[in-house]
């Protein structure tokens, strides 16, 4: 069990990040930690007030994608349908740039409302992105000494939001078939009392879907509120979403960016309306712009084509585990996202010949025992996937 973030491996907040990411870099400590009394230079100011632990941490490098087959951050292939894109076109334009948006993004609310049946009985709260959902309610829960918990390997930024908001966080190692550890999670939460408890469903950057029978014996050992993060609910086959009424404690959330909507930035979080009445406080007034909102709510007006969308990239999904699986010394874990992970015999060499032959994929070696020499692999167009399939052959014989 490790009560630190995960932070020396990666940030994946925009999912293009190195491996670099968040690094500690060593001490950290400032010229008035230190003792010594004027500060001279703009460095040495910035050690002065910025929090340590902030500066031990690397920013996020973003990997150049132009010209590349872009697989490392799973964005959905596919272009906006022609009409889908027509309508989009025309709520943009019709946009007063010029008047600051509706602060409450009631017409966007109401268009997921019924693009998803939401019961009138919960409330929606709105992010720029489910990254920013994640701080907020992170920020809302961090009362001094107040724990995150969640299973490890899992989204990077949960421990990282835990360590902006100073909160303390505990990691639970997952089974080594990546499913939950149900008794170390247990005596976990039953001795760390966390007030935030976060589940990837299905969980990045595993893939799997953890038993929902696991999930819900979670949400019932738990003191405070369970985020169960449906970032990939479109490819996977189980909700929580109609489970929110039975569960007080529990909030799904949930974001548009896999499923052809990344450049948008629109996550939403679903809960009972006296958590979302908290959250929404943390959240700064005009959080998702106007183009975002009318946008999102021209393309939810209908959303055959999003399923129709997934139901390709399942079937690629599909083509691609049976096709990576066949490779020697591959291993393909089950994935019920739009990404495959696979452990080949050395990962560093598989993505570096990857990448000079203009492929780009996500290298998870070293983010977590559990990932040892594996890679992380976006479905693409089928196009994309035989030039994948193709190089992979090459480098794994
Ligand atoms: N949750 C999970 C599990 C994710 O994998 C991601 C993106 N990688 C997010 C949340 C954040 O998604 P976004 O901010 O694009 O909505």
């Amino acid at each position: 069990m490790r009560e630190a973030p995960n932070i020396g491996c990666t940030n994946d907040a925009g999912e293009s990040a190195g491996n670099s990411v968040g690094r500690m870099t060593g001490s950290a400590s400032s010229p008035a930690e230190r003792g010594e009394g004027k500060v001279s230079s703009t460095a040495e100011l910035v050690a002065s007030v910025v929090r340590p632990e902030i500066r031990a941490l690397s920013a996020y490098a973003v990997p150049r994608a132009e010209g590349m087959v872009k697989l490392d951050a799973m964005e959905n292939p596919y272009p906006l349908p022609g009409p889908v894109r027509a309508r989009f076109d025309a709520a943009l334009s019709r946009v007063a740039v010029n008047r600051y948006p509706d602060g409450s993004a009631e017409a966007t609310k109401a268009a997921l409302r019924q693009a998803l049946g939401i019961s009138g009985r919960q409330a929606v709260l709105l992010g720029n992105g489910s990254d920013e959902l994640i701080q907020i309610i992170t920020s809302a829960l961090a009362r001094p000494g107040a724990v995150m918990l969640a299973p490890e390997p899992s989204f990077v930024m949960y421990p990282m939001n835990a360590l902006f908001a100073g909160m303390r966080f505990v990691g639970v190692p997952l089974s080594a078939d990546f499913s939950l550890d149900l008794p170390a999670m247990r005596s976990a939460i039953e001795r760390e009392q966390p007030s935030l408890v976060f589940i990837a469903y299905p969980n990045n950057p595993t893939g799997n879907l953890f038993a929902a029978r696991d999930v819900e014996a979670v949400l019932r050992a738990a003191p405070g509120l369970v985020v169960v993060d449906e970032a990939y609910y479109a490819f996977a086959e189980s909700s929580f979403l109609p489970r929110i009424a039975e569960h007080p404690n529990l909030l799904v959330l949930r974001t548009v960016s896999k499923v052809g909507l990344a450049g948008i930035r629109l996550g939403y979080a679903v809960a009972a309306p006296e958590w979302i009445a908290e959250l929404n406080k943390v959240r700064a007034p005009y959080n998702v712009n106007a183009l975002t909102q009318a946008g999102a709510a021209a393309l939810l007006a209908d959303t055959d084509w999003i399923a129709e969308q997934a139901s390709a990239i399942r079937a690629e999904r599909a083509r691609l585990e049976a096709a990576l699986a066949r490779l020697p010394g591959a291993t393909v874990f089950p994935t019920q996202t739009n990404f495959v992970l696979v452990r080949v015999a050395d990962a560093k060499a598989v993505f570096d010949g990857l990448k000079a032959r203009r492929i780009l994929v996500k290298n998870v070696h070293g983010w977590h025992p559990l990932l040892a020499n594996c890679l992380r692999i976006t479905v693409g167009t089928p196009e994309e996937n035989d030039l994948l399939l193709a190089a992979c052959a090459e480098l794994c014989q």
